[in-house]
């Protein structure tokens, strides 16, 4: 039989320089699509414009023409598609499982009842409980976020699943109201990675294990808007010399992790990958 056509996805956000764990990610995905003589895709995920800057764009480009990586069709950039987002909101605005939120970040860290995720405080669900006339009062004078009523949302769509390549089944259990837009920029990288998956037709979406958790609320959302279910492929974090996660905030603090210092520093390309792909035991078994 025929292998299956994959499309996957390299979607970073250019807030800063790429590390290993990026290297890692665009090769597993970069892998994946080429075996399967599928495609491979990248997107900008640029609608932070208050973090996103051109030149972290064009420093990724160079990084993956580094790595040997090539992609397929045009590069997207979510800071082009905001009318596709609002319109995913208000649709969800339309079905009943959206309300606004006008909680400032401290008030939700504040209130005390409020557990932890992995995420931060849990949202103690203030704004869902707002009435009618205090909300429309409020809407006519404020821009607020947005948030998923998550249990209107399963009572909708009813129990949901989604599948991890290596860590198996899943039920979907976001960890409280999300938000689908922020204030500030008109939509959430929730939203619109979920958007921009099924209108790419992304199959398998590779990427750190940092957003595992975030799958449960795309899942979510990927039912309420209809559209279809990518497989997941969450791969375990590269780890920096100093035993932490790698992050691109610390680009200048870990100057010599950065995919371009590497570069600089002369390193072979093809060997780095071999090593990233080695470290964490990936071999063709796991990447079918
Ligand atoms: N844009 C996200 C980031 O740079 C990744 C999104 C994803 O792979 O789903 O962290």
């Amino acid at each position: 039989m025929d292998k299956l056509a994959l499309t996957t996805r390299f979607a970073p956000s250019p807030t800063g320089l790429l590390h290993r764990g990026h290297a890692l990610s665009a090769l597993l995905a970069w892998r994946l699509a080429r075996r399967s003589g599928g495609r491979f895709i990248l997107r900008i995920e640029d609608i932070d414009v208050t973090r996103c800057r051109p030149e972290h764009e064009a420093s990724i480009l160079e990084d993956l023409a580094w790595l040997g990586l090539d992609w397929d069709g045009p590069v997207w950039r979510q800071s082009e598609r905001s009318p596709v987002y609002r319109a995913a909101l208000d649709r969800l605005v339309a079905i009943g499982v959206a309300y606004p939120c006008f909680c400032r970040r401290a008030d939700i860290a504040a209130a005390a009842s409020a557990p932890h995720g992995p995420e931060g405080p849990v949202y103690p669900g203030t704004c869902r409980h707002l009435a009618p006339e205090e909300r429309a009062r409020r809407l006519a004078t404020e821009t607020p976020a947005w948030r998923l009523d998550v249990a209107a949302a399963l009572s909708v769509t009813g129990p949901l699943t989604w599948h991890d390549h290596w860590a198996g089944l899943q039920a979907v259990q976001p960890g409280g109201d999300f938000v689908i837009a922020r204030r500030d920029i008109g939509t959430a990288y929730t939203l619109a990675v979920v958007v921009d998956d099924a209108a790419q037709g992304v199959t398998d979406v590779v990427r750190g294990v940092d957003l595992f958790e975030a799958t449960h609320g795309q899942r979510l959302l990927q039912a309420l808007l209809g559209l279809p279910e990518p497989r997941y492929h969450h791969h375990p974090l590269v780890l920096g010399s100093d035993g932490k996660r790698l992050a691109k905030r610390d680009a200048k603090a870990v100057g010599g992790e950065t995919l371009r210092a590497l570069r600089e520093a002369g390193v072979d390309p093809a060997r780095l990958g071999e090593q990233l792909l080695a470290m964490f035991h990936f071999d063709e078994q796991t990447l079918y």
